[in-house]
């Protein structure tokens, strides 16, 4: 183990953003353990990494929505102090409208998107109190907050990832581990054509490269900011978005009805 920086373990490591997230994060010294369900291309995320840094590289083929896997990388979490960081980036897309989509793949984008991130968290998190250091990224999408634009249940499986997140950092408060939660717009990966909207479909203008996503987040992340939106060029947008929901805060739960809601009949 790198003797500051510990490990990263990053979820869909093996292309897309999460192949970027571990380059970085071996550049900025972490040794690494990267996960996904394809061995080959894992290897050679590996070999690339270690051929131009100092960085340890394991690589650990699972499928996350399959419980078996999932329990065995839970465990992994659970049994190895040296863990630092969590990455759960791994996830599937979807653009289809909901009667053109099917319900069991719509399910395993659940099992992905929403089960494996929830229990990789529970894994790690009681380790990270313990030890009063840690570091959770969770990858969400702008979906979370614009949840018209692609699949329903792609963007509620995002709007999960921003509230479990929210919640989590506001539980964690104190405790010295850091959540931040990354919400990416279109993004240059294998994700378009995977969730079956091809990217040249997309205007240039409105596609990132993902080595641009990943640094413009880990420089969200050294500001210690929580969440990060790479591609919203006006910031104060978001921060006003969260004032609005941070004033009804204390204004949601009463014992009677708004008066809009009597009955004046
Ligand atoms: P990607 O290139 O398709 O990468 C997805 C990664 O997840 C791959 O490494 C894939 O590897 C892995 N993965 C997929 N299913 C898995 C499973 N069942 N178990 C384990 N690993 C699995 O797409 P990406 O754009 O980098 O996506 C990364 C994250 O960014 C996702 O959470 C996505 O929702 C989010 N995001 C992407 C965009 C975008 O425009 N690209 C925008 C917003 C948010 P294997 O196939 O080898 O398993």
């Amino acid at each position: 183990m790198s003797e500051t920086m510990g490990t990263a373990v990053v979820t869909g490591a093996s292309s897309g953003i999460g192949a970027v997230y571990a380059d970085r994060l071996a550049e900025r010294g972490y040794d690494l353990v990267l996960i996904a369900r394809n061995a080959d291309k894992l290897a050679h995320v590996a070999e690339r990494i270690r051929a131009k840094t100092s960085s340890k590289v394991d690589v650990m083929s699972a499928d996350l929505a399959d419980a078996a896997d999932l329990a065995q990388v839970e465990a992994f979490l659970r049994d190895t102090p040296d863990v630092t960081l969590l990455v759960n980036n791994a996830g599937l897309g979807g653009a289809l409208k909901l009667v053109n989509s099917d319900v069991d793949q719509m399910t395993s984008l659940i099992s992905l998107n929403v089960t494996a991130l929830t229990r990789l968290t529970y894994a790690v998190v009681p380790q990270f109190i313990a030890r009063g250091t840690g570091t959770i990224i969770n990858i969400a999408s702008i979906v979370a907050i614009n949840p018209e634009a692609l699949n329903g249940v792609y963007g509620g499986s995002k709007a999960f990832v921003l509230a479990f997140s929210q919640n989590l950092q506001h539980e964690l408060a104190g405790t010295g581990v850091t959540v931040q939660v990354v919400l990416p717009g279109a993004t240059a990966t294998d994700f378009w054509a995977i969730a079956g909207r091809p990217l040249e479909q997309m205007p240039a203008a409105m596609v990132m490269r993902s080595e641009d996503l990943v640094e413009a987040a880990l420089i969200g992340l050294d500001r210690g900011e929580f969440a990060t939106i790479p591609s919203l060029q006006d910031g104060e947008l978001f921060d006003a978005y969260e004032a609005a929901r941070r004033a009804m805060i204390g204004k949601l739960s009463t014992a009677t009805p708004a008066p809009r809601y009597r009955d004046v009949g």
